[in-house]
């Protein structure tokens, strides 16, 4: 039987369970999921024929605060995959010192195949199936991949039906027009960008002298590219769901962002072309793309791309994930075998949750920031959970991913505790009289 992707997740936990100082009850605690909530979601089509998509949301630990997690769309959606997905958020904002819990959710469905007003049906009848689940404090929702600002905006404008209330807090991501911050869009690849620039000196690298892949070219994996591309690193190879592009002295990046864009319709919520049909560059699969001899390899796309079958050919120095578990924890090993430097997704995709959070502040103190107060605040935090990480991982000689655990795990392992241990129950101080 395959293993699912839960109990690969939840390997890294093991790992760093033998270098956090944490509680059995912590340990107890994080093993399941608190609540996973399947849905079916009935949509009147254009055609006036009805389909029934199924939907998922689950909410795995909110210890440290409400639940936090971004909505996918995509065909290959299952609740194993947004348990993963929600696993990985309770991390990631314990790692961030982020006063979240972990939660995700997904819908399957190939949202390309769906006219902009099946779309608009499926993202409020999605929200009409979970009302009951989320909200402000108990679970906010997010954009994930196929899912935008847009959809975000229904999501609330639906929630904020159903309530009554206008609830802008209940989703972050949102067009700016409706409550969003400043900054979320590019949140991912910006803080992605801080954390690479924060490392590189580590390795006496330069980005001029630097050459990088880049997997995925969508909200994080494009703008990462351009930020990188400015900052004067040298991007050779770039590719989407079609394949990709290579060029050995670097691709032209705002050239394919331009030929990207120019193919989305106004009112077309998906591109159908390529950057495959760039002229004058090479064309290289997703596959040949993960083994391409460069400094930095980002993969930005989506999980399991880098497995045991292909982990011997990778040839990048520095992997930098920055879709969420790109890397199975096999694949991990041999990485490390390699002596392959992999950052983990809990921190370098963290900006995208880190300004999410950001955005939920404003909302509720109904004060809103500038672009330069939401990067100063996105860069301070996420280069000092990245230094803390960085010296877990040189005190105990561990990976960067185990020691971003660590560090995650430190901080639930306390807020587990604060509701009393089992020291706590057993030396009987609870008894009344
Ligand atoms: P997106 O929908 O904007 O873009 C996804 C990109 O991946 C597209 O370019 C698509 O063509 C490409 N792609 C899809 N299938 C592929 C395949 N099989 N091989 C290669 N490329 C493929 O999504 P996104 O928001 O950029 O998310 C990408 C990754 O980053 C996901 O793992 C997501 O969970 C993670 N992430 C995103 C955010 C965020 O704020 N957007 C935050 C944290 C993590």
């Amino acid at each position: 039987m395959t293993k699912s992707m839960l109990a690969d997740a939840s390997q890294r936990l093991e790992q760093a369970l033998k270098y956090a100082a944490i509680s059995e009850d912590a340990i107890e605690s994080l093993k399941f999921p608190q609540t996973s909530l399947s849905v079916s979601i009935p949509v009147r089509m254009d055609d006036g024929s009805l389909k029934v998509f199924q939907g998922y949301r689950v909410r795995y630990d909110d210890t440290r605060g409400p639940g936090k997690g971004g909505v996918r769309y995509h065909p290959n959606v299952t609740m194993d995959e947004v348990q993963s997905l929600a696993f990985w958020m309770t991390f990631k904002c314990a790692a961030l010192g982020l006063p979240f819990g972990g939660a995700k959710g997904g819908i399957t469905v190939n949202p390309k195949a769906l006219s902009r007003m099946e779309l608009e049906r499926l993202s409020r009848g999605y929200i009409d199936a979970i009302a009951d689940f989320i909200g402000p404090d108990v679970d906010i929702l997010a954009p994930d991949v196929y899912t935008n600002s847009m959809i975000m905006g229904w999501m609330m404008d639906q929630y904020s039906i159903i309530t009554r209330h206008i609830c802008p807090a209940v989703v972050t991501g949102k067009p700016i027009s409706m409550g969003g911050s400043v900054g979320r869009e590019a949140a991912t690849a910006t803080g992605a960008y801080y954390v690479i620039q924060s490392m590189l000196p580590r390795f006496d690298m330069t980005p001029q002298t630097t050459t990088v892949a880049i997997q995925g070219f969508g909200n994080a994996g494009g703008i990462l590219a351009e930020l990188m591309f400015a900052a004067g690193y040298k991007v050779v190879a770039v590719s989407d769901s079609q394949g990709g592009v290579y060029a050995k002295n670097g691709l032209d990046i705002p050239a394919v962002r331009e030929m990207k864009a120019s193919t989305r319709g106004i009112r077309v919520p998906y591109c159908d072309r390529s950057v495959c049909e760039i002229d004058d560059q090479d064309v290289l699969t997703n596959e040949d793309l993960l083994k391409l001899d460069v400094d930095i390899l980002i993969p930005a796309a989506l999980e399991n791309q880098i497995t045991e079958d292909n982990a011997h050919d990778i040839q990048a120095k520095l992997i930098f994930e920055v879709a969420n578990g790109p890397i199975t924890s096999a694949a991990d090993q041999i990485l490390n075998q390699k002596g392959i430097y992999v950052f983990p997704d809990i921190l370098v995709n963290a900006g995208g949750v880190t300004v999410s959070y950001f955005e939920w502040v404003q909302n509720r103190s109904g004060l809103y920031w500038t672009l330069d107060e939401v990067n100063q605040k996105l860069q301070s935090r996420i280069v000092e959970e990245g230094d803390r990480i960085w010296a877990i991982a040189r005190d105990h000689d561990i990976s960067l991913r185990t020691a971003a655990y660590v560090h995650a795990i430190s901080r639930l392992g306390e807020a587990i505790s604060a509701k009393g241990t089992r020291d706590y129950y057993t030396n009987g101080h609870g008894r009344k009289g």
